[in-house]
């Protein structure tokens, strides 16, 4: 049989020293999770070299026509409203995806993108689509759009793409639409449409350029061709 044993010992006085240790420990503890937490606030993966096997993980949930990945710090995480709208962008340059990745990779640049097309037509992923990209000078369209930037064979004037860029541009808005769930896309020339670009949204800049531009009608047609088709 147990018996109850008192445990009840002299009332001691509280050590001053002991309790001051204690207090410094659980506010050490406060301020390191409250470090740590700021750290956090970027996902994981983002702002990093991601090894293969990362990157293969990423494209799972995004377009799996990226063939590389590179997450800019410069996002929305995640956005605040779902996928309904695509907005075209070009790079006013020529660049490789590694140097747009670099680029929008720097905290100070303040810009980014979801995707990048480069004049081999290869697709980046820059910001994953369920985050919101900082392209098009606004918030309301970016967290709607899914964002692509385009590179251009030519460097000025009508800011030519390639056709290697352009046909992997329509593959993409098309995949971006059947995943997303959008059955048609429609260009109506101002931001009403859900096929945007940037100079709806913003008065001094030209991107994506004439060349694109002038083409926005026929990108639509050709994806919700594939949509049917589908
Ligand atoms: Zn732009």
């Amino acid at each position: 049989m147990n018996t109850q044993k008192n445990h009840t010992k002299g009332n001691s006085p509280p050590n001053i020293a002991a309790v001051l240790l204690v207090l410094f420990f659980v506010l050490s503890a406060v301020t390191l999770t409250g470090g740590y937490q700021t750290w956090r606030r970027l996902p994981l993966y983002v702002g990093k070299q991601l090894t293969e096997t990362e990157m293969e993980e990423v494209i799972a949930r995004n377009s799996p026509l990226t063939a590389y990945v590179h997450l800019s710090p410069n996002a929305s995480f995640p956005r605040e409203t779902e996928i309904k709208k695509i907005t075209i962008h070009h790079m006013a340059a020529n660049l490789t995806l590694e140097e747009l990745g670099d680029s929008f990779g720097k905290r100070d640049r303040n810009a980014s993108s979801n995707y990048g097309i480069d004049s081999h037509g290869n697709v980046a992923l820059y910001v994953e689509e369920e985050n919101r990209s900082w392209a098009s000078s606004s918030a309301e369209n970016d967290n709607m759009a899914v964002t692509i930037e385009v590179a251009n064979e030519a460097i000025g004037g009508d800011w030519r793409v390639s056709d290697e860029a352009y046909e992997t541009l329509i593959e993409l808005c098309t995949d971006i639409c059947r995943r997303n769930g959008i059955e048609e896309l429609v260009y109506t020339g101002d931001a009403g449409g859900n096929l945007t670009i940037h100079s709806m949204f913003r008065n001094d800049t030209e991107c994506p350029g004439p060349w694109l531009e002038s083409r926005m009608s026929e990108i639509a047609d050709a994806v919700n061709k594939n949509l049917d088709d589908f």
